[in-house]
């Protein structure tokens, strides 16, 4: 492992990877335990011969975003992952298509969006992570969802030797699933399509979206978001409070008072306790309403 984090190093620059990384401080939930290593590839060039390098070795390694939909368990990740930060955030708009980089914040994207007047993104304006992390989720809310406003993307293959563009389709969206899950391809820019619209309107509906976050999710406490999947027919959160969950808590993992599809950390919970946490409601809700609740947060580790 060591010389093979040397070797990432020689490509990267020392400054850009943290060895016994804390992924607590990396990760939304603000839990968790260590990944052996995480690199920040400066550009393209890095990212392909990182790739090429771990592909090459019997380490196990995955990409990561912004870390809104992830948690590490407390054992931690014996491997390397590669973010997808800053060096990859940038935003180019042609007419009504918008051009941005993976490690672009999807909040930037939508204020970008809205300087130049462009309506389609208003959806996700709140949605937090990277457009890497959207693309790969088809991140949705509020009756949009990604699928709807993509029009292509570039991706580089797991093993790091090939760059090749495709289109909305090919990506295979569905809900909170792409194609990128089976082939573990890593998204570096995407293509929006977007419309001509009213600024003023597109910042109503921004304001009011948020609002709408705001008064219904408890988004001053870490957590991942949704914690479940919705089940066919079903509301996860309603199912968990149902069951009668609403505010149930391991240690300091709960679910949420404000929304019972929520997991929150109320200060130094485990990642251990949430996942306790997750089986119990799992198994509450089976034995109530013979549903299966399948997170939607990736659980790594
Ligand atoms: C308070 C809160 C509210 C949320 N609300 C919503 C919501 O309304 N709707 C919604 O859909 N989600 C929501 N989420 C979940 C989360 O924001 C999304 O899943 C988001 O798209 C994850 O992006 P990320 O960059 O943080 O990805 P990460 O958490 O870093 O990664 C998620 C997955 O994407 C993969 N990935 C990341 N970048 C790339 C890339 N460039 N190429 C290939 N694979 C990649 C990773 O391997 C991982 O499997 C919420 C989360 C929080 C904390």
């Amino acid at each position: 492992m060591k010389s093979l984090i040397n070797k990432i190093a020689e490509i990267t620059g020392e400054e850009n990877l943290i060895v016994d990384c804390d992924m607590s401080k990396f990760t939304s939930f603000r839990a968790g335990g260590k990944a052996d290593c995480l690199v920040q590839p400066q550009d393209k060039e890095q990212l392909k011969a990182v790739l090429q390098l771990l592909a090459g070795s019997d380490v196990q390694y995955m990409v990561m975003g912004n870390g809104s939909n992830i948690l590490v368990k407390d054992s931690g990740y014996r491997g390397i992952i590669v973010k997808m930060g800053d060096a990859f955030s940038s935003i180019e708009i042609d007419g009504t298509v918008l051009t941005a980089g993976c490690g672009t914040m999807m909040s930037r994207v939508a204020n970008a969006a809205l300087e130049a007047g462009l309506t389609g993104f208003e959806f996700a304006s709140g949605i937090p992570g990277s457009l890497g992390g959207a693309v790969f989720m088809n991140a949705g809310a509020y009756g949009g969802e990604m699928v709807q406003i993509i029009k292509e993307a570039t991706l580089i293959s797991r093993d790091g030797s090939r760059e090749y563009t495709v289109t909305c389709d090919e990506l295979e969206l569905s809900y909170r699933h792409s194609k990128l899950h089976e082939t573990g391809d890593i998204a570096v820019s995407v293509t929006l399509q977007l419309a001509e619209g009213d600024r003023e309107a597109i910042q109503a509906e921004m304001k009011d979206l948020a609002a709408k976050r705001n008064s219904k999710q408890p988004v001053h406490l870490p957590s991942a978001g949704s914690f479940f999947k919705r089940p066919e027919g079903y509301f996860a959160g309603k199912l968990v409070q149902d069951a009668g969950l609403k505010g149930f808590s391991v240690g300091a993992a709960q679910v949420s008072p404000m929304h019972s599809g929520f997991v929150v950390n109320n200060g130094g919970a485990t990642a251990t306790e949430i996942l306790q946490l997750m089986e119990i409601v799992q198994a509450t809700v089976m034995e109530k309403f013979g549903v299966k609740l399948e997170p939607e947060v990736r659980i790594i580790g």
